[in-house]
This record gives C-alpha cells, sequence and structure tokens, in this order.
C-alpha cells in the first residue's frame, strides 16, 4: 500500500510539473524534476522496489562522476567509500512554497481554513466536539465527516499510544544544489536543493523515540562535515565552508504498524483518520488523500464527495 501511494505520488508530481512547463501562467507548485543520487556502503542487499517507476533510473559506474569525485574526497576526509550508487530522475520540493500552493488551490476550490489548539484531556470525542463548535460558531453549520490529520499530535488527541516521535535535525545553506544525493550506511546524510529558493536542505538524522527539540550542536557538525562530500557545489563560505542560514529540528509522525488510515464513529461522529506517516509524508501525499477521499465518500454515503486531486 505504502509503495503504491509513493508511485501515486511521484506520477502525479511529474503530471503536476508537465502542465506548469506546458502554462507560463499556471500557479508554481515549488516542485523542480532534478538528477537524485543514492550513494550506499555496497550494493543493497534487496532490490530497490521503485526503480520501475521512476524516470532515468541507472547503476551508476564507479569509475565516473558522481561516484568517482565523491569517493576521491571521501578518501582524504577519512569518510567510508560509497561502492555503489544509482541514479534517477524525481522531483524535488521546495516545502514552505509548496505548502502554499496547496493551500491557494484548496482555497480556489471553497476551502475555508479555521485555526484552533483542541482539547487532548478528554478524548477523541472532547477534541471532535471542540472543533465542531469551532464550525457552528463560523456559522458553518454541522459536519458530515472529520478527517483526523494530526500527526504527532495523534497521540494525545485520540491515545494512540503507537505513535512516536523520529527526531530529525537539518541545516538550511545558501545556494541550490545541482541534484539531490542520499547517502546511506556507514553515514546518513542528504541534501535537497529547495527550487527556485536559492538555498538547500542538509541532513541529517532518524531518532526513533527522541523527544528533545533542542539542537544539537555535535550534529550539526556531522551534517555539514559529511555533507561537504556529498554537495561540495555548496562550499562557498569564505572559510571553504557552507553559508549557513539556519539550523532546525523536527519531529516525523512515526507510527508503529504504519499509518493509519480508517474509518471510525465516534458517538454518533464520523471519522477518517489519516497520520503517522513517519518520514515519508510528502512521498505518500497523492496514493493517501486519495484513499481519504474514498473513506470519507464511504463514510458519508457517497454523495457529496469528490476528489480534485
Ligand atoms: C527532519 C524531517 C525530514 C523529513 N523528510 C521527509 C522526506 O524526505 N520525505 C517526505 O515525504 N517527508 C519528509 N518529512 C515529512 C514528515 O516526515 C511527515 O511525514 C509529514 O510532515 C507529515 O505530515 P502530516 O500532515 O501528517 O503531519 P503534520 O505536518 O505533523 O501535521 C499535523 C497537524 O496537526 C496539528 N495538530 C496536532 N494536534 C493538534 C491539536 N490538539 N489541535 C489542533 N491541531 C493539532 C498540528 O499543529 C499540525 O498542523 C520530514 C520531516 C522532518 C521533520
Amino acid at each position: 500500500m505504502l509503495c503504491d501511494w509513493e508511485v501515486q505520488t511521484y506520477e502525479y508530481w511529474v503530471q503536476l510539473l508537465e502542465r506548469e512547463a506546458h502554462n507560463a501562467s499556471a500557479p508554481k507548485s515549488g516542485l523542480k524534476m532534478q538528477d537524485s543520487y543514492h550513494f550506499y556502503d555496497a550494493r543493497p542487499t534487496q532490490a530497490l522496489w521503485w526503480s520501475p517507476f521512476v524516470q532515468s533510473f541507472r547503476q551508476l559506474p564507479p569509475m565516473q562522476e558522481p561516484l568517482f569525485s565523491l569517493n576521491q574526497t571521501a578518501a582524504t576526509r577519512g569518510l567510508t567509500k560509497a561502492l555503489w550508487g544509482v541514479g534517477l530522475r524525481a522531483p524535488s520540493i521546495n516545502v514552505p512554497k509548496y505548502l502554499l500552493y496547496l493551500q491557494d488551490r484548496a482555497r480556489g476550490l471553497g476551502v475555508e481554513i479555521l485555526k484552533a489548539d483542541l482539547p487532548v484531556d478528554g478524548g477523541l470525542e472532547k477534541a471532535l466536539a471542540a472543533a465542531e463548535q469551532v464550525m457552528t460558531a463560523k456559522g458553518r453549520g454541522g459536519v458530515d465527516c472529520f478527517v483526523n490529520a494530526t500527526g504527532l499530535g495523534a497521540r494525545k488527541v485520540c491515545g494512540d499510544e503507537a505513535m512516536h516521535p523520529i527526531r530529525g535535525q537539518t541545516v538550511l545553506v545558501k545556494g541550490e544544489a545541482i541534484a539531490t544525493r542520499t547517502r546511506t550506511g556507514a553515514n546518513y546524510s542528504y541534501c535537497i536543493p529547495r527550487p527556485g529558493s536559492g538555498t538547500t536542505i542538509l541532513g541529517g538524522v532518524k531518532e526513533k523515540g527522541n523527544w528533545n527539540g533542542e539542537i544539537d550542536d555535535q550534529t550539526t557538525r556531522q551534517i555539514l562535515e559529511e555533507n561537504r562530500n556529498l554537495a561540495p557545489e555548496l562550499l562557498t563560505g569564505a572559510d571553504g565552508g557552507f553559508e549557513v542560514i539556519s539550523v532546525q529540528c523536527g519531529f516525523r509522525p512515526g507510527r508503529e504498524g504504519g499509518p493509519r488510515l480508517e474509518r471510525e464513529s465516534v458517538g454518533a461522529r464520523r471519522v477518517v483518520h489519516a497520520y503517522g506517516h513517519g518520514g515519508a509524508g510528502y512521498q505518500q501525499s497523492v496514493g493517501s488523500a486519495r484513499l481519504v477521499v474514498r473513506l470519507v465518500t464511504e463514510s458519508t454515503g457517497g454523495s457529496h464527495v469528490f476528489s480534485r486531486l
């Protein structure tokens, strides 16, 4: 199911970019098709399931770029060499821009966005009642169906103890990397350009169960050191290093057993749960959202819900 969501999302993004390319006045999504490289210590023991679904997938010859230069500099820095790698074309996302683009599209389709902190001390029923009150206060009438997309918040909103944080830390630097690169194995690091912003996100860590929201300086140093090798074109600082704009940490909404997408009745209220996508909430978004639309349609008897994805 998760693989299918990712394939649907990839295909949708490719089509979205084609539409943008053919219509100069179309609003820009913040997506861009780019080269993407994955470097490994050795050939992975399991096949890369996604290889048949992406454009221009190929194994990288070790004596040619980009593997050749990567390993030359790895040797001088005492890093483990990447003996295997693949290349492909994949969309990278300028996330702040993409979220605003989605918000504008939703508003254009008649969505009204209301903000409120829902209570977490009385279970899902109390949270839903509070959400309904917000709607009623705005004169929006009753709620046909709720979609609970509270991410890590679901741990408290509906008492889902399978939810846990997967802590990440990233560094935003000046300059757009010419490709997305991910290093897996002895070192885990990545660089993801934010198209059109003149910046790149460098990562990272995946720390399951770590609730620490403070920046860890040692992790920052490690991210910068490992990325020196991955994205040398961004070493534009006067000291020969990166030009750091900001350092941040965040929590991926992990869930034992994977994302929860299902219907539930809470008293007389109908809910569709849609949370727990871990570190893949964007890349699974379109496939996952289509399932949400189907579940809401089933929940409400199906007459007045339709997808405009
Ligand atoms: C370091 C890092 C790296 C990542 N890398 C990737 C990646 O490579 N690929 C990818 O696809 N994704 C990536 N992600 C995205 C991420 O992993 C998630 O999958 C994604 O953000 C989940 O989106 P969501 O909408 O389900 O949850 P969220 O974005 O967490 O949204 C949940 C919303 O619910 C609201 N909420 C919760 N509780 C309440 C309450 N009581 N009352 C009112 N509102 C409430 C929150 O305020 C929030 O707005 C990364 C995230 C991080 C932090």
